[in-house]
């Protein structure tokens, strides 16, 4: 804490990771040799940079960029950038030792890393958006690579911007070299899923608990907060498993449909108008509310997904929730769930998916994006959708068989930091002291 004052949100997720290692290095105290838990909690590297632009009345805006490239012992740094004001240094390190024991969970070779900048593009035309990721490129480019550091979406931060940056990361360096970035478009490298992936796997993983009760999502009432890539996809998956949506959420209010949330209007609404859910209201026909500023978890429902941001379900809301009934919780989100909320569902039965394993299939399906692009092949929806499903299948039997073989069956928490852990330590103690 004293080394990183301030950086709050880095705090509470390597207090997570920490809390449930004791186990494993009473085990294994070979684990604790070399500094491996300080080498772990510390970034490679952390760039911080100046990113000035002119905005539509010619004014120059200055904004901060970052990328942390946490950890590369089982491949190239791989994570999200995101655009939004309440971005610091500790918001981008917490995702980015998050993203390290996520991608380790998924199998595949890639290390974590992370960035982003506090842009705000809400209310920004186009031309300033495109503006600004020429401009946070010009310094980026320099840091990443197919093989070096591979960013992609995150919040603020969808298809169009990765095009934007994209465009400017080729300008620079004269090269095609589709496997820099991911999240692309499918005409220009893109793969099939990704845009899904998140939500999609959030869902297959909570299906996959489900399962563990001889439970499933049909006929269940689903509350999924946010309206941005993760949620929609998350509905999309829920209703395609014969779930309900009842509510959905911006950061200004929620929507609450008793009928089913509709969700080509969500899209339309999100995707095509990129206008406020409070539109919902206005353009669906039936008995929608609209409640500004209203807390998405008192509608009462059987199934939680929170898919925003970080920190976004609290103790109150726990309580609210496992009152109404609530039997699951699935984080589309990184982190959205504070501390003391995950005490109060693990202490009340309430089945719970850590982020870093339920939203994994998000940065799976990079991975699978980077592997078409180094063999210049495009897969199919149905072939890619098929590999997503594989992986969320492994990433919830890897959980539930080390909480198993640690002792604490159905904790998925532990489960999850513990076979993270596992997997980047191996491969950090194979490579030396570096
Ligand atoms: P989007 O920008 O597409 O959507 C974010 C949604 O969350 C919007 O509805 C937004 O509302 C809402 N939101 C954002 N910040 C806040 C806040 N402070 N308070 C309340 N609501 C907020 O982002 P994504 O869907 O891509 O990301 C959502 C979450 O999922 C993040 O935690 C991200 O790190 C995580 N994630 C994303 C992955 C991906 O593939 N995209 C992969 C793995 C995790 P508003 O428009 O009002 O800001």
């Amino acid at each position: 804490m004293r080394r990183n004052p301030g950086e709050t949100e880095f705090h509470q997720a390597t207090r997570e990771v920490l809390e449930s290692l004791g186990v494993v290095l009473a085990r294994h105290p070979d684990y604790a040799q070399d500094a491996l838990l300080e080498r772990i909690c510390e970034p490679e590297r952390q760039i911080i940079f100046r990113v000035p632009w002119v905005d539509d009345d010619g004014c120059v805006q200055i904004n901060r960029g970052f990328r942390v490239e946490f950890n590369s012992a089982l491949g190239p740094y791989k994570g999200g950038l995101r655009f939004h004001p309440s971005v610091s240094l500790g918001i981008v390190k917490f995702l980015g030792f998050e993203q390290t024991f996520k991608n380790a969970l998924t199998g595949m070779p890639i290390g974590g890393g992370k960035g982003g900048s506090d842009f705000n593009p809400r209310g920004r035309s186009e031309g300033e958006i495109m503006r600004f990721c020429q401009s946070l490129m010009t310094e980026l480019y320099r840091h990443i690579g197919e093989y070096t550091d591979v960013p992609a979406g995150d919040i603020g931060v969808g298809q169009r911007e990765i095009g934007f940056m994209f465009g400017q990361y080729k300008r620079i360096t004269n090269r095609y070299e589709s496997g820099v970035l991911t999240g692309k478009g499918l005409r220009w490298g893109g793969s099939r899923v990704r845009r899904e992936a998140t939500g999609y796997g959030t869902t297959y993983f909570v299906q996959s608990m489900l399962a563990t009760k001889g439970d499933s999502l049909e006929g269940k009432r689903v509350v999924v907060s946010g309206s941005g890539n993760v949620a929609v996809y998350t509905m999309e998956k829920v209703i395609q498993f014969g779930g309900k949506v009842v509510a959905c959420s911006d950061s200004n209010g929620i929507v609450v449909d008793e009928d089913g949330i509709d969700l080509d209007l969500v899209k339309e609404i999100k995707e095509v108008r990129r206008e406020r859910i409070s539109t919902y209201k206005k353009l669906r026909k039936g008995n929608a509310t609209y409640i500004e500023d209203g807390r998405i978890w008192t509608v009462p429902c059987d199934i939680a997904m929170p898919s925003a941001t970080q920190n976004e379900l609290n103790g109150a809301d726990a309580k609210a929730l496992i009152g109404n009934g609530c039997i699951a919780v699935g984080e589309g989100a990184n982190m959205p769930t504070t501390p003391e909320a995950v005490r109060l569902f693990q202490k009340a039965g309430v089945l719970f998916a850590p982020g870093k394993a339920s939203n994994a299939g998000g940065v799976a399906t990079s991975a699978l994006e980077m592997q078409q692009n180094a063999s210049r092949d495009s897969w199919t929806f149905e072939q890619t959708e098929a590999r997503l499903a594989t992986i969320m299948a492994a990433i919830h039997d890897r959980c539930a068989e080390t909480a198993d073989d640690y002792g604490m069956p159905g904790n998925y928490v532990a489960g999850a930091n513990i076979a993270g852990f596992i997997r980047v330590s191996e491969a950090m103690r194979a490579l030396g002291v570096i």
